[in-house]
């Protein structure tokens, strides 16, 4: 067997630790897990009745053009229906961007560090990924836009960024926007879009009339509490979403994805309150760092990356035997570890614990 030579050396994800294996393990009652930014709150209990409901489907094939939910989407984000895709997460959409759009040798360009699916995806199809260093653990849009060539055919913008969860601004966008020739598509990733309280931020899908090379990328996974549903998708012009739908596999999204992000978005009272929950937390987190005397990055969505000022796999180790799960192991940041946002209570033992692993970490180097 010959695979492509570029997939053989790639590495595989590593995603968070679940909590039973963690409580198997280490023999912990109780285990609190910050890494994956899930929502701590659950969902909307709408949800649950939705799936319920359509366990008599299940035998059925899903609506592969997700009809009712694309006209609920459609209607809240004040777009047309031709401007948004469904895919198995936004994860999917990042792949079938590349799948539609890359050939071996093509350039695209990233910011380094933020979320690792643009590359693998972009290694898949034999890309070469230019990767530009964040300047203050923000995107330096304009050594971005030095990169850009002819072979170049995607850049990606995630906005917050993850791991930073910093944000450029409407202004940094738009001025970027000007700038960045027609062949190359500007895919502005907003997983954590809900969460974002800064004014500053872009108001995305007004720019879509302006830019016809915009890909937006939304998800369900994260405000709305959908992970594990597998549902996000794509915001951008009828003849882009309609290119991209091309590589899409007829049923991507399941039944149950489509009625749950469905009765999800017509519960906005709950994702405002989730939103409000985040923002107090995420505050009462950076005052909790500040007081500590940890650098962190000033964060828009609903997790922080914190420099704990010692190996980052040690730290989290450290944590782990407290029964706290975080997010370690980002390249560029070797001593920083990434925590989501949890509830209240949830917050304050990863505070107490950080702090027997700061502690310890004081005596030890001594
Ligand atoms: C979580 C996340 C996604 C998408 O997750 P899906 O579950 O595949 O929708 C996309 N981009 C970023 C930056 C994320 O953090």
């Amino acid at each position: 067997m010959k695979p492509k030579s570029q997939i053989v050396n790639l590495p595989v994800y590593q995603p968070g630790k679940p909590i039973e294996e963690v409580k198997r393990e280490l023999g912990l009652e109780q285990v609190i897990k910050l890494a994956s930014n899930e929502n701590p709150y659950g969902s909307s209990p709408a949800v649950l009745e939705a799936i319920t409901k359509e366990l008599a489907h299940v035998s059925l094939y899903p609506d592969g053009s997700a009809v009712e939910l694309t006209g609920v989407l459609a209607k809240h984000l004040g777009v047309e229906r031709n401007n948004i895709i469904f895919g198995c997460g936004s994860d999917e959409i990042i792949a079938l961007i590349t799948r539609a759009f890359f050939l071996p040798g093509d350039e695209t360009i990233m910011a380094d560090q933020t979320f690792s699916v643009y590359k693998s995806n972009a290694d898949i199809e034999g890309a070469v990924t230019i990767e530009v260093p964040l300047q203050d653990g923000t995107h330096d849009l304009s050594s971005m836009l030095a990169k850009i060539n002819d072979k170049t055919k995607v850049v990606w913008v995630c906005n917050p960024n993850n791991p930073t969860g910093t944000i450029i601004s409407e202004q940094e966008l738009v001025s970027f926007m000007d700038r960045v020739p027609a062949h190359v598509m500007v895919v502005l990733d907003e997983a954590y879009y809900e969460f974002v309280t800064d004014a500053d931020y872009p108001q995305s899908i007004s720019m879509l009339d302006r830019y016809p090379n915009l890909v937006i990328l939304r998800t369900f996974s994260k405000i709305y509490g959908l992970a594990s549903l597998r549902i996000g998708y794509g915001i951008a012009r009828p003849e882009v979403i309609d290119l991209i739908n091309r590589v899409r596999e007829p049923f991507n999204t399941s039944r149950f994805g489509q009625v749950a992000a469905t009765a999800a978005l017509l519960d906005q009272p709950f994702v405002q309150e989730c939103a409000k929950q985040n923002a107090s937390e995420r505050d009462f987190l950076q005052s909790e760092f500040a007081r500590l005397g940890l650098p962190f990055f000033a964060s828009q969505g609903n997790f922080i990356m914190v420099d704990l000022d010692m190996p980052s796999k040690d730290a989290f180790q450290s944590l782990l035997k407290q029964g706290i799960i975080v997010r370690p192991g980002f390249q560029v940041y070797p001593t920083y570890i990434r925590v989501s946002v949890g509830r209240p209570e949830q917050n304050r033992a990863f505070v107490t614990a950080l702090e027997n692993t700061l502690a310890e970490k004081a005596t030890t180097s001594h």
